[in-house]
This record gives structure tokens, sequence and C-alpha cells, in this order.
């Protein structure tokens, strides 16, 4: 006879059907140091409940899994190294990872929802035959996830029946997991057969002495307001007394002020700063889809009707060209 299900049950079959789950996370690194949302990917998979491993592939990174192994949750860590890996093509990481899924047998596959994730990520599971969620924001259960619609301006809970969950995670919406309890096992994995289809000739990129903008605990955006490049020059000033990274709205970026890998929004960056400071930007819907959730924001407009004031904490209403070197000032005293 059928037992009726009550809640004590309810939550033993959870957990049985959780011990059955397990995760890989692609680390994203630089063979050197792990990049910040793959930890926030972590805590993504840890909520999954079941085992927990991460795929470093690289060309020397010993380094990044070492450290790996000292992650909270990790339970093994998988690395592959070969020439092959260099610069992290999608085309040469995905054989490696069908191979491991093949191993494996894992029901979710993650990985951060940065430039390297969602590139990787859709192409994995166009092999697998499976149909990928993209930049999720909040984990309801092993196979029920929430992300962000028009412009940020709407929730969609998906329910995803495929057999291999592939999912990239925001990584502002997750805390990166703790480094130093851990104690995984790290075990290596044979690369695959190269595909050979692409090869990584090099990269060029921006040096700056700044934080880097996702990671910043503060960071200080310029708008159209700003009216030239030149005149960013005001916010570095303010930006390098708060030890904060400086962005920029698209509207800045496409006016060639600035370069667009300082363009936060939703085509741009997504952060979640401490502090936000908005200066001389409007508050488009696409703007603020890129930094609403930062904790405080600050927003610096002459037009008191600004839709940025709706979101903002604290607001000046004021002449940009007249208040950021003021502040600068202050907190040179
Ligand atoms: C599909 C799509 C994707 C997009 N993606 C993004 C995105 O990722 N990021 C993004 O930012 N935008 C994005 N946009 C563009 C977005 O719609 C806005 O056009 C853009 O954000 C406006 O930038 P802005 O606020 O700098 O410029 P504006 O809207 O022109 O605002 C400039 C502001 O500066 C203020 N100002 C002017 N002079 C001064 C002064 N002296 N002192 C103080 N304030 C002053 C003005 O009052 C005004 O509010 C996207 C648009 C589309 C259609």
């Amino acid at each position: 006879m059928l037992k009726a299900i009550n809640k004590t049950n309810l939550r033993q079959l959870t957990g049985l059907i959780q011990r059955f789950q397990s995760t890989l996370v692609v680390a994203e690194h630089n063979n050197d140091t792990l990049t910040p949302i793959t930890l926030s990917a972590i805590t993504a998979a840890n909520k999954l409940g079941g085992e927990v491993a991460c795929l470093v592939a690289g060309t020397n990174c010993v380094k990044v899994a070492e450290e790996l192994t000292k992650v909270h949750g990790v339970k093994k860590v998988l690395v592959a190294q070969h020439d092959a890996y260099k610069g992290a093509l999608a085309e040469e990481l995905t054989p490696l990872i069908l191979a491991t899924q093949k191993q494996f047998s894992f029901t979710h596959i993650c990985a951060g929802a940065s430039a390297f994730g969602k590139n990787l990520l859709p192409r994995v599971a166009a092999k697998l035959d499976v149909a990928p969620i993209s930049d999720i924001i909040e984990i309801k259960s092993p196979d029920t996830f929430v992300r962000t619609i028009y412009a940020g301006n709407a929730l969609s809970t998906v329910k995803c029946n495929e057999s291999i969950k592939i999912f990239t995670v925001r990584g502002t919406s997750f805390e990166p997991a703790a480094v130093g309890d851990g104690s995984a096992t790290t075990e290596e994995v044979s690369p695959s057969d190269t595909a050979g289809v692409s090869e990584w000739v090099g990269q060029s990129l921006t040096k700056s002495d700044r934080p880097e903008l996702t990671s910043a605990k503060v960071v200080v955006s310029g708008g159209r307001g700003l009216k030239s490049g030149d005149n960013f020059k005001l916010l570095y000033d303010l930006a390098d007394k708060l030890n904060a990274a400086v962005g920029a709205s698209r509207a800045a970026v496409d006016a060639g002020y600035v370069p667009n890998d300082m363009q936060v929004g939703q085509t741009g960056k997504i952060v979640a700063p401490e502090l936000y400071i908005a200066v001389g930007i409007s508050g488009a819907i696409q703007h603020l889809a890129g930094m609403k959730d930062s904790k405080t924001i600050v927003a610096i407009n002459k037009d008191p009707e600004a839709p940025i004031f709706q979101v903002a904490d604290l607001g000046l209403v004021a002449d940009l060209f007249k208040a950021v070197p003021e502040m600068t000032d202050a907190l040179n005293k």
C-alpha cells in the first residue's frame, strides 16, 4: 500500500535525491589565480546538495588546483593539463568536459556567467543535446532555477527536465565559497583528443592598477554627462581616493569616452559593490540591470527628475563638474 507523503518523508526523499547528485564546476583561471566568479559558482553548486567536483584545465595549472582543494564544499578537483588548453578555447575544453562527464556522470555542470562560462557551456550543452540555463540568480531546488528577464525587470523561474542540468551562475547573486577549510582530493583526467579547429594566438588585456570592475567593493561610474573621455579624469581621481574601479554607461562607451570593457549594464558587466556612485548617468533600465543590486547607490545628476534617483540611496542634484572635484578634495584633507 502506498504511504501518504508527509513532510518528514518528503524531507527524507529530497535528502536521498540530493545524495545521488553530483555537480561539476568548470573553473575559470589564468593558470596562476582562480577567477572569483568560480567561487560563487561553487557556492551555487553546494546549494544543490550532493558532491561537488571542480575541473581545472590549463597549461600549467597545479597552483590553481591546489587552491581549489581548500575551497569549502569541494570534494574532488580534476586536473587536465595540455598545450591545447591555452586561452581556454571552448572548442578545446568541450571534448574534455564531455569525456569527464562520460567518466563521472554528473547530474549538473556549471560555471560562472562570465565571458568564459557564456562561451563554453552552451557548446557543451549542444553537444549533450540539452538546453542550458544561463545566468541564474537563485536555486529553488536541484531542477528549478531563477533568472532575470526583460533587462532585470522580471524574474523567471525555470524548471529543467533535462537529464543533465547545465547552467551559468551570476557571480553577484552567490557569495564566494570560503577558501581554507576544504580538503578535496585531486585526480588527473587525461586530456581527450584535441579538436584542432582553432588556435589561441594571443590576447591584449587592459592593464590597470585599479581594482577589477566586477569584484571591486566601490565602483564610480560615469555617463554621457561627463561629455568627453578627458573628463573621466575627474572620476579616476575620485576612484583612486576610494580604491574604486571605474565603470561607465553604454552611452559613454558608444561616444568613445572610454573602452567597452568598462560598460556596466544589461549588455555590459554586472556589478554589486558595497558602494556604487553613478555620475552623470540617467538610470536607463538597461544600466540599472547591471548595478541595481549594489548595497548603497549614490547618484550625482543635475536633473532632479533623472530615473537614477528612484534607485539611489543617496542622491545629489548638482553639476558633476563642481561636485566631483569637491568630493575628491574633501577626501584629500
Ligand atoms: C538593448 C540595449 C542594451 C543596452 N545596454 C546598456 C548597458 O549595458 N549599459 C548602459 O548603461 N546602457 C545600455 N543601454 C543604453 C541605455 O538605454 C541608455 O541609453 C544609456 O544607459 C544612457 O546612458 P547615460 O545615462 O550615460 O546617458 P543619458 O541618458 O544621456 O544621461 C546623461 C545624464 O547625465 C546628466 N548630466 C548631464 N550633464 C550633467 C552635469 N554637468 N552634471 C550632472 N549630471 C549631468 C543628465 O541629466 C542625464 O541624466 C542599452 C540599450 C539597449 C536598447
